[in-house]
């Protein structure tokens, strides 16, 4: 990626003085711009997307989930009232960091997402998909769709939900005693299975602890227990072809 040049912050408005640079604008970036503006620093804030609000905006996709957002929102009319400079489509390097010196710079970039079902052959399969692009809006391919839960997490758990919705033969895969542990620490968990239980075209094998890493575009039937996958912070998920 070219290197691009920071926008110098807006100098007719110098606070403390000390200039703030913030890299990412998820939550963690958005409550520290605000936090920072509220200590009088003068906060430039660059964020490599169109938008505002990093993961939680894509988390915020999945169906009952729109609630999500309205914490990025709250974060971006504070930061508008606060006069925070916010700047989107910029990818910050090091690089333009090192030309600029700002008194302080905040890394607020997120974490990388995991290998996931790297370690399985077939993973790099055309059919073979990923929670955040099924999330982000990205067509899966056939009628069936086999979901390889690594996380028992909320995304993993909208992507089924999301697929059911749009008429897919969901299986979902999990090396845990029962799918969608995470969900039981918020107490989210009956009602999603209330949800999901309620559509016929969702289903969960007999003994979902029993997997193993084998082929992805193999019959769900066929994976035997070895064991659990290593954790990643993605699930993935295998859409078989139609037959
Ligand atoms: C599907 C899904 C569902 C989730 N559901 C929940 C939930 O229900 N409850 C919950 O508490 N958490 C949930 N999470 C986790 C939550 O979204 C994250 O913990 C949170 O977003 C982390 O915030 P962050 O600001 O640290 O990072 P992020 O939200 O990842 O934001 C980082 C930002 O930095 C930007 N960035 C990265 N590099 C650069 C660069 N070089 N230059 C400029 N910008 C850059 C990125 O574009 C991004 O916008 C979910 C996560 C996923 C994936």
């Amino acid at each position: 990626m070219p290197a691009h040049p920071l926008v110098p912050p807006n100098g007719g408005r110098p606070k403390s003085g000390q200039q703030v640079y913030i890299i990412g604008a998820g939550p963690a970036g958005l409550e520290a711009a605000r936090t920072a503006a509220l200590r009088d620093r003068q906060v430039i804030l660059y964020e490599q997307a169109a938008t505002l609000g990093g993961t939680v905006t894509l988390a915020a996709r999945g169906p009952g989930r729109a609630e999500l957002q309205l914490i990025i929102d709250y974060l971006q009319s504070e930061l508008e009232q606060l006069g925070v400079e916010l700047h989107t489509g910029v990818e910050v390097t090091a690089e333009m960091i090192l030309a600029q010196q700002p008194h302080t710079v905040i890394v607020a970039t997120g974490a990388r997402t995991g290998p996931g079902l790297l370690p399985i052959p077939g993973h790099d399969l055309p059919h073979v998909t990923d929670v955040r692009r099924v999330l982000a809006g990205e067509p899966v391919e056939g009628p069936r769709v086999v979901v390889i839960d690594e996380t028992s997490s909320h995304g993993v758990l909208s992507a089924v939900e999301m697929l059911a919705t749009t008429g897919k033969s969901v299986e979902l895969v999990t090396g845990d005693f029962y799918a969608g542990r995470d969900l039981a620490a918020t107490h989210d968990i009956v009602l999603w299975k209330q949800k999901v239980f309620a559509r016929a075209s969702v289903r969960f094998p007999p003994m979902p602890s029993c997997w193993e890493p084998m082929n992805v575009h193999r019959r769900t039937s066929t994976w035997r227990s070895k064991g659990r996958s290593r954790a990643s912070s993605v699930s993935a998920i295998a859409s078989r072809r139609a037959a």
